[in-house]
């Protein structure tokens, strides 16, 4: 049972009503509760009240004809509020301050908010709803002032004005329990929806789509932050890439690309950083001396060799030249002074025959 409670939670909390659905829910529920008000006006044989209600009622179900094709629902849910708000005033006039009709003049002020926020585009209504809000506490203390001093319309000689605001109060707290718990349950599922928007832009801006590394930025960001100088940077280039490309075609050298991505990831430590720095630039913050370093290089090279990528009929041999520098030869850590020396030893490598590794700058 309670696993079921459970499920039908999860359920629930998971939907996202349609403005539709919860503009046919608020008109149906304040249709029911006319229709019941109307039969207190029979009850108490106060007919104006019970044609009243049953008026509003009429209108409450028929306002959700026509919301098939319908965008907006702000107009109708002014009208819904205000038939409301001003019947229960009438009410009051009616039969007197005692019978608690105010209460729907109070509680529709948060069912109309609540509804309205939660609609597509509903903070644009939300100047509207404050005025309306506003229109319904002047007219309600108003007719508290007047209607306290004087006498109802219909008087009654045994008491019933603490069963009729008995009814009411419970419709008002039913009112608001729904609509809150409606209200509460949106959010949380709207919640949710932005956390893992965000979360995906997050991952959109941190990480590259082809390689699935870190790029340069979000490394960058790392980097300013890690407060230790204990590792080494290593910078590795592809060696003749544009060959690939130009004689098998850009696709094959994605694949060459996503070859070298799960070869570095797979040669560092899991504390250790991978980054695609550029096109077919790879940069890693590894966690450790030069010795450590030239062991996760040598780890890539021979994924890299045992690797098995087929272009026009053969085996693709790639590989690629590296650059290294500890952080504790610049004296200050300063990250600019440590790329340009891995970078410059990237280069020589480049120059001195590539596929190697060099750790100075001579
Ligand atoms: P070297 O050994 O000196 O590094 O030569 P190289 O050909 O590897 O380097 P070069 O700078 O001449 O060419 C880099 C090429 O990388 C050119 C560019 O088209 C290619 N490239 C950059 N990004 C991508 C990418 O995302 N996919 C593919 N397929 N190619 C890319
Ligand atoms: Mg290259
Ligand atoms: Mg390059």
């Amino acid at each position: 049972m309670k696993r079921k409670i459970e499920d039908l939670i999860q359920l629930v909390s998971g939907m996202r009503m349609a403005d539709r659905t919860r503009y046919c829910f608020l008109a149906v529920f304040l249709g029911c509760v006319h229709l019941l008000l109307t039969l207190v006006g029979f009850l108490l044989m106060c007919l104006p009240l019970a044609v009243t209600n049953l008026a509003v009622a009429a209108l409450d179900f028929l306002s959700i004809c026509g919301t098939k094709n319908s965008r907006s629902f702000f107009v109708r849910i002014s009208i819904l509020y205000f038939a409301t708000c001003i019947q229960s005033l009438y009410a009051s006039v009616l039969l007197g301050w005692n019978y608690g009709f105010s209460t729907y003049n109070l509680v529709m002020i948060p069912v109309m908010l609540s509804t309205v926020y939660l609609m597509e585009h509903g903070e644009n209504a939300s100047r509207y709803t404050i005025c309306y809000t506003l229109v319904n506490c002047i007219a309600t203390l108003v007719f508290c002032w007047i209607l306290y001093r004087g006498n109802p319309v219909y008087y009654y000689p045994v008491p019933t004005d603490l069963k009729v605001a008995f009814f009411n109060n419970i419709m008002g707290f039913l009112m608001m329990l729904c609509f809150c718990v409606m209200f509460i349950l949106e959010l949380t599922v709207s919640r949710k929806a932005i956390r893992e928007r965000n979360e995906e832009l997050q991952r959109l801006a941190n990480f590259d789509e082809l390689t699935k590394l870190r790029n340069r930025r979000s490394l960058l960001d790392i980097w300013q932050n890690l407060g230790r100088n204990d590792y080494c940077i290593v910078m590795g280039d592809i060696d003749d890439f544009k060959k690939v490309n130009d004689t098998y075609g850009h696709e094959k050298g994605d694949d060459v690309l996503k070859l070298i991505a799960d070869s570095l990831s797979g040669a560092v430590d899991a504390v250790d950083y991978v980054s695609r720095w550029g096109g077919e630039e790879f940069l890693m913050i590894v966690f450790g001396n030069i010795a450590y370093a030239l062991k996760v290089v040598d780890r890539v090279q021979q994924k890299l060799r045992a690797a098995d990528l087929q272009a026009g009929g053969r085996r693709l041999a790639v590989t690629m030249t590296f650059g290294i520098c500890e952080a504790k030869e610049v004296s200050d850590g300063n990250i600019d002074e440590i790329i340009r020396h891995a970078d410059q030893r990237l280069y020589l490598g480049k120059t001195s025959g590539k596929n190697c590794i060099k750790i100075r700058d001579e």
